[in-house]
């Protein structure tokens, strides 16, 4: 006999006030698009089990195994930098949590699944296009090696959506470390609930930084871990061109993942004030503004911890402080590595920081292409004669010329090989990002068409994004003018 995931719910030994509990409710004609076996396989479930009709019923909320205790996650936040107390899970379900291969505490998670307590407004439904969209872009970030919640499985729900035109419905399984949000703790915080603060608090010291369990101050050192591991994700970020696009605190993972990828883009031409997301007016988001961002949201954070870090108002602050301040020595050092490796540079030497950023401004004042800047400069390390393909990225190639000159004596300083440092720069600069573009075609081809070609071959490219294989190479091409994306908009 299939058996189902084995479930191990953690979330739901927690009080009653951090969740509600729901009833599965069936939708009309479940139709599976496809299922992540890698994931699957990681997980330890059994694709077998997903490709049945009990799979089936699981992955469309329709019924559940058993061992699922489906429940909608409470939890408040800052939109666009207004606070909104209660938000909550308007249009998901956590069925549960799996320890996958590794041991880790994995939640499976329906999103677009229907109606909840905290919907509000909302019709507790997702559409087929964004429902494909955060697959796509959820397992190319994983294959660049950048932590993101994972997708494992599509199914569309027979049902129409109404947006600003009437969609297929989808439903999406995602996978994450946890869906705990800085906006969970928020939520009890506004409250005044320093008890469920701190029982969430230990909640995620156990599920994601167990080292911090024994030392004596565990929740000034929970500030300070999960700022750390916000600042190394917002600077790989940028390392990839990515613009998270809707960093509210109610989508910022204290596990560290990138969480909900409603209006995210990847940069084609560099421009560091660059803002996808249509409702975005102020630019509040902007590829830019992120690593600020990411510090204004720790702070946001390191606030609802307070109480538990001293008797005395006075101390709480100058410890929640000293903790956040654990962020930007952490985010400048991940951006220094990060970019110094994209450039082939080992240690870090005097000048290197200038070098960076003054490439970034020639990229931005010539309006280069970024992703193909990076990997193309892998092939001009030994010498001028194969600039080419680099410096006609750039309006102006003579600003070129000059930074590569620099940048190649730069590299005779180095230890290593040239041969070796190009194949370094190979493995962090990818030939393959989900260029938005290549994104809206699959997802158009898919929801008017239901051709689901290009979407296959889009993730087959981008599971391997750092090999520039021949058969994908149309994908690493930069839009034509005429095939640019100027905006995206959130999947709700
Ligand atoms: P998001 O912008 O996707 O991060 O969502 C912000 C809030 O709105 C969250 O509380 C979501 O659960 C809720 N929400 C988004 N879309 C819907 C929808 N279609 N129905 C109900 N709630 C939604
Ligand atoms: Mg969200």
């Amino acid at each position: 006999m299939m058996i189902g995931p084995r479930f191990d719910n953690s979330y739901t030994r927690l009080p009653a006030r951090f969740y509600a509990r729901l009833e599965v409710k069936p939708v009309a004609a479940p139709t599976l698009i496809c299922i992540n076996d890698k994931l699957a396989e990681e997980l330890g479930i059994d694709v077998d089990f997903l490709r049945s009709p009990a799979g089936l019923n699981m992955l469309s909320g329709c019924a559940m195994p058993p061992g699922a205790e489906p429940l909608a996650q409470v939890y408040a936040g800052h939109q666009f930098g207004r606070f909104v107390p209660q938000l909550g899970d308007g249009r998901a379900m956590l069925l549960g949590e799996v320890v996958d291969r590794r041991g880790a505490r994995r939640d499976l998670q329906l999103k677009g699944s229907g109606r909840t307590p905290f919907s509000r407004g909302g019709d507790g439904r997702a559409a087929l296009g964004p429902v494909l969209r955060e697959y796509l872009v959820a397992e190319a970030m994983t294959a660049l090696g950048i932590p993101t919640t994972r997708a494992l499985a599509i199914v569309t729900t027979g049902e129409n959506v109404l947006r600003e035109s009437v969609l297929p419905g989808a439903i999406l399984t995602r996978v994450a470390t946890s869906h705990i949000r800085v906006g969970t703790f928020q939520y009890f915080a506004d409250r005044g609930d320093t008890e469920a603060v701190q029982l969430l608090a230990d909640h995620v010291i156990d599920r994601h930084y167990p080292d911090i369990r024994h030392e004596p101050g565990p929740y000034r050192a929970l500030i300070g871990a999960v700022a750390e591991c916000q600042a190394t994700l917002i600077a790989r970020w940028l390392a990839v061109g990515f613009i998270h696009g809707v960093m509210n605190t109610d989508n910022i993972s204290v596990g560290g993942e990138t969480l909900d990828y409603g209006p995210c883009a990847f940069l084609d031409t560099f421009d560091p004030t660059a803002v996808f997301n249509s409702i975005d007016r102020s630019g509040r988001y902007a590829y830019c503004n992120q690593p600020s961002i990411g510090l204004w949201n720790m702070a946001r954070f390191a606030e609802t911890l307070l109480p538990l870090l001293a008797a005395r108002e006075r101390d709480q602050e100058v410890i929640a402080r000293e903790e956040i301040c654990r962020y930007s020595s952490r985010f400048d050092a991940e951006f220094r590595a990060a970019f110094h490796a994209k450039l082939g540079l080992g240690e870090a030497l005097d000048g290197d920081a200038n070098l960076v950023q003054s490439l970034l401004s020639l990229m931005a004042d010539s309006q280069a292409d970024f992703s193909l800047v990076f990997s193309g400069l892998a092939g001009s390390v030994f010498g001028p004669d194969a600039d080419e393909p680099v410096r006609t990225l750039f309006n102006d190639p003579l600003a070129f010329d000059g930074w590569a000159a620099i940048w190649r004596r730069r590299l005779s300083a180095e230890a290593r090989p040239l041969n070796v440092i190009q194949e370094s720069m190979r493995q962090v600069n990818p030939a393959f990002i989900p260029r938005n573009h290549h994104v809206e075609a699959a997802i158009k081809a898919a929801v008017e068409q239901n051709d689901y070609g290009l979407f296959d071959t889009l993730c087959r490219a981008l599971s391997m994004p750092y090999e520039d294989r021949p058969t994908f190479t149309a994908y690493g091409n930069a839009p034509a003018a005429h095939e640019r994306i100027c905006a995206t908009f959130c999947g709700t």
